[in-house]
């Protein structure tokens, strides 16, 4: 029998899609990567899930999971010789079940993050994962790329959110380990091999989460500052002062904020013209157990006396809900503006906090000798001690010539990473965009750890091919 006439008969025939139904599902969100398929299949189930892989093992077709296809490194995409399937988890979206004394949330990979939190928000509940793209990831995207965003501060990455998970294996098995356990030590931690496996090594189906208290009140604050390391001085101070109530640190550049001014200019900056010249900025958010006036008064203190001490240049509290919406819509906006202004050369690095500040001046310093007029664009979770470190062609250079350029840009941001113990990937992944890369910063030791677990998982090479490893 035909393969799709087959894959019909598992999740019906209105679940293949082909032709001109499954071009969106053949592009990144940053239409950086295109690639062609035998076709999108969209299981509802488990079992359907499970199916379709036992029928692409015996036929050793490739397959490709995707889920909400924001990621930003061409995971989600196929390759071009058109024998992959794409497999999308977006029908299977129920939320399982709630256990509200475990304080638990089982749901399934295909449910949309921002549903999640709003289902745990209805029983007085926290899921505190927070990013831009939270209206259209899915929890499957988010665990398969052990997904960061605003809050990890606090409450950590997925990783650190996910107690189960249910996995179909490649060749077609289906591994139960929903547990909802907060201890649990049975040998090798499957789940966490699974978390951030970009679908390289099985299909996430579904996953037990933790949930948090909601806090009962946030104040939030914008901060203007003179230079990176009062940015360093003041987080350490609000760390010191706040600790596990600081939930958001984040800083944002001056060439970010003036691409938000041109390209949403309904979202202003709170200050003067004299602050808002001003190199660097940073969103602080608190979270408060006792009231709004507290929290209010809390962050008033901390951020006068750094004021007083001169690390902060100006501050602008926010005094009502929707005044910190506004000031994270500020902090929002700048990947979509970014992706507006055009292509740019981008790293999402993370740095030993100590070693930010000097990472920060030496990397624009030695950028500007070597390619001299491109212009950084800086933002992202300071308080992880993770940017997004993108390179854009300032007013000298053109995107062509850039992106002729962006191998030697990268491998210079990188080296500087490397050299002072950082990651060239803090939370989005390889996918195919770092796969080179990751073979030349990681030991052989340990590329030769993940090549034999990649081997044991998925001996056909079926999942996901040629992403994250390559040969
Ligand atoms: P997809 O893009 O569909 O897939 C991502 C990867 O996971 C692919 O390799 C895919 O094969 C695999 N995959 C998907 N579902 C499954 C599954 N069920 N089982 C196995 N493998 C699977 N990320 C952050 O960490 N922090 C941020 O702050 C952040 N901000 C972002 C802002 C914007 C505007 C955008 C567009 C993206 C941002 N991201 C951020 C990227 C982030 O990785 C994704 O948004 C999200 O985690 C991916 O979810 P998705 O459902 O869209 O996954
Ligand atoms: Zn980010």
């Amino acid at each position: 029998m035909n393969f799709l006439h087959a894959l019909s008969e598992l999740v019906g025939k209105t679940n293949v899609l082909t032709g001109k139904a499954a071009a969106p599902y053949l592009v990144d969100w940053r239409e950086r990567y295109h690639g062609q398929a035998l076709a999108v299949v969209r299981p509802g189930t488990t079992d359907e899930v499970a199916s379709v892989i036992r029928a692409c093992a015996a036929a050793e077709v490739p397959v490709v999971p995707q889920g909400g296809n924001t990621g930003l490194c061409g995971g989600a995409t196929p390759d071009d010789s058109g024998r992959a399937l794409v497999l999308s988890l977006q029908r299977l979206n129920r939320v399982r079940y709630i256990d509200q004394h475990n304080n638990t949330m089982t749901v399934e990979a295909g449910c949309v993050l921002q549903t999640i939190q709003e289902t745990a928000g209805r029983v007085d509940r926290l899921f505190p994962l927070s990013l831009t793209a939270e209206g259209s990831c899915t929890i499957g995207g988010n665990l398969a790329t052990n997904a960061g965003g605003t809050q990890v501060l606090r409450y950590g990455s997925m990783r650190e959110l996910t107690l189960g998970l249910e996995v179909v294996t490649a060749d077609g098995a289906i591994w139960d380990g929903l547990r909802g356990l907060r201890k649990d030590n049975t040998g090798y931690a499957l789940r966490d091999l699974f978390i951030g496996s970009e679908g390289t090594l099985g299909i996430i189906t579904a996953a037990t989460l933790k949930l948090h208290a909601l806090p009962l009140a946030r104040a939030t604050a914008f901060l203007a500052l003179e230079s990176i390391e009062a940015a360093m001085t003041t987080f350490a101070h609000a760390r010191h002062r706040f600790d596990a109530a600081l939930t958001g640190f984040e800083l944002i550049d001056a060439t970010c904020m003036a691409l938000v001014a041109e390209y949403f200019p309904r979202h202003t900056l709170p200050f003067d013209r004299e602050s808002a010249k001003l190199p660097w900025f940073v969103l602080i958010e608190l979270s408060d157990n006792e009231s709004e006036t507290h929290a209010q008064q809390r962050l008033e203190t901390v951020l006068g006396q750094a004021i007083e001490s001169g690390f902060i240049k100006d501050a602008v509290i926010a005094s009502s809900i929707a005044q910190s919406k506004a000031l994270w819509q500020l902090r929002e906006s700048v990947p979509l503006a970014e992706k507006v202004a055009g292509k740019a050369v981008k790293h999402d690095i993370s740095v030993p906090l100590s070693r930010m500040a000097s990472f920060v001046r030496d990397t624009r310093q030695i950028l500007e000798q070597a390619f001299p007029g491109v212009c950084p664009l800086v933002f992202g979770h300071l308080g992880d001690g993770n940017l997004h470190y993108n390179v854009t062609t300032g007013t000298r250079w053109d995107q062509d010539q850039l992106l002729e350029r962006q191998h030697e840009i990268s491998t210079l941001v990188h080296d500087q990473v490397h050299a002072i113990g950082g990651s060239i990937s803090a939370e989005h992944g390889i996918g195919q965009l770092k796969r080179t890369t990751l073979t030349h910063y990681k030991s052989v030791t340990e590329l030769a750890l993940m090549r034999s677990l990649k081997r044991a998982l998925d001996p056909r090479g079926i999942m996901n091919p040629g992403k994250l490893l390559i040969d």
